[in-house]
């Protein structure tokens, strides 16, 4: 199976993406081991379970992609 590839840009916003989230979330280790947020919801963009609402967007934790609204 292949995966999509990130460019830099978007590797980076989604380590901050990450990042912000365990922050809030207070789990450091959230995606320690490859694993998603409990509630979170299928990306339809890599069909991986890393969507998580954050400020108001839901954001895939996985390749970045957003929706707002
Ligand atoms: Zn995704």
């Amino acid at each position: 199976m292949r995966k999509p590839e990130l460019d830099v840009h978007q590797k980076k916003l989604v380590d901050e993406k990450r990042a912000e989230f365990e922050a809030r979330q207070k789990q450091q280790d959230a995606f320690a081991k490859s694993h998603f947020p409990d509630g979170a919801q299928l990306c339809n963009k890599c069909s991986t379970a890393a969507v998580v609402m954050m400020d108001g967007c839901k954001t895939c934790l996985n390749c970045g992609e957003s929706k707002c609204g």
